[in-house]
């Protein structure tokens, strides 16, 4: 972390406003104060508030009260805490009500699921214009931006390796319809007070994107140094890519902050139908005319979709891209489950052969 224990951070330079100042007032109790949390790791946070940055627990009372994951302090809360007299760690008692959440979702059908990132204005969902240019991913990270809550804004970097970036723009704004679509380039710096035009002081932006599109490169323009290490692109690997996550929320020279933290970049398309349908507007209000209230648009009667398929009301890409989108939040999902039985069956195992080992007791499988 760059930012000193002494160092006298103001609390505005990182997004505290009135409205933050208002619901703390809300909710703040005597000798607490307001703080915002900078990194999470196993139960430790990073935190920041007026007095400078210190580490933080959750007090017994919130672990108790706590009632599911999301409930605990994520990168980007803001949070009531205490620094109580001789203690090493200030305390947190709560967290102030969020204005948006990047959810990873933790367990298949409850839809429980932690959070990795809190409180973001707005999200950069980048796409690199070099070969592998997918207009199509885009429409994944906006799915992710919508159901978060956070304003999305569509960008094009490695404009300078692209023979004709301008006419990358219509194709990304074809999926992405009416979101503000920027054009630049992190290695020239073409295009990147656009980029700060979203990003005033007080605000809290976010970068969603594949790796090796640019994220890393971008922040470090925006804080004009070299402050992350980039990895250069090989192919298949992305490991070593680590180092450059213990920062994860990074005060910008103008005011904002960018949160980077590892559960963004490894956030995946985790979205719910809700989220699918906003994407896919045009389809979810086509469906409501589908003659089964469950109808999946593939092989029903009376599908209003398939209809508008081929009526040619409806574009055979975005339903193409409809249903894989489906059919891949449906697979992770899958996956997820799987991984989840295994764990808990691998937890049994363990908890079974400790206690044979206890009880010194034979036993067959
Ligand atoms: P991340 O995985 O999204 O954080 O991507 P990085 O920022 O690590 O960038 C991956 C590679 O692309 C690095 O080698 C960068 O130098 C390079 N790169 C990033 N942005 C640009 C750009 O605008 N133009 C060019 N030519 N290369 C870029
Ligand atoms: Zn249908």
């Amino acid at each position: 972390m760059t930012m000193g224990k002494t160092s006298a951070l103001s609390l505005e330079a990182i997004g505290w406003t009135p409205a933050w100042r208002n619901a703390f007032a809300a909710t703040g109790g005597p000798g607490c104060i307001p703080a915002r949390i900078l990194r999470e790791d196993r139960g430790l946070y990073g935190i920041v508030s007026e007095a400078g940055e210190s580490l933080a627990e959750i007090s017994g009372r919130f672990r108790y009260n706590a009632q599911q994951k999301q409930d605990f302090p994520a990168v980007g809360d803001w949070v009531v805490t205490e620094q109580p007299d001789g203690a090493s760690h200030s305390i947190i008692h709560g967290v102030l009500p969020r204005t948006s959440a990047f959810i990873r979702r933790a367990a298949g059908r409850k839809r429980e699921g932690q959070v990795v990132a809190a409180n973001v204005d707005v999200v950069f969902l980048v796409s690199g214009l070099d070969h592998d240019f997918k207009p199509r991913r885009i429409e994944r990270y906006l799915t992710l931006a919508y159901e978060s809550g956070a304003d999305p804004v569509v960008v094009l970097n490695k404009a300078d390796l692209c023979d004709d970036p301008a006419g990358a723009r219509p194709e990304a704004q074809a999926v992405a319809y009416g979101v503000p679509t920027l054009l630049l380039s992190a290695a020239t710096g073409q295009g990147l007070d656009d980029l700060r035009n979203f990003l005033a002081q007080g605000t809290t932006g976010a970068l969603l994107g594949s790796s090796g599109v640019g994220k890393t490169s971008l922040i470090n323009a925006l804080l004009g140094e070299e402050a992350l290490a980039t990895a250069a692109v090989r192919e298949g690997d992305s490991r070593g890519r680590h180092t450059t996550t213990h920062r994860q929320l990074i005060p910008l020279p103008g005011g904002a902050a960018l949160i980077d933290t590892p559960g963004m970049r490894e956030l995946q398309l985790l979205g719910n139908d809700a989220s699918l349908a906003q994407s896919f507007d045009e389809i979810a209000d086509l469906s409501r005319r589908c003659r089964f209230s469950d109808c999946s648009h593939t092989r029903e009667p009376g599908c209003a979709v398939k209809e508008a398929l081929t009526g040619g009301q409806l574009d055979a890409a975005r339903y193409e891209s409809y249903l894989r989108q489906r059919k891949e939040m449906q697979h992770q999902q899958r996956e997820h489950d799987i991984h989840l039985k295994n764990q808990e069956k691998r937890r049994w195992q363990a908890i079974h052969r400790s206690m044979r080992f206890h009880h010194k007791r034979k036993q067959s499988d």
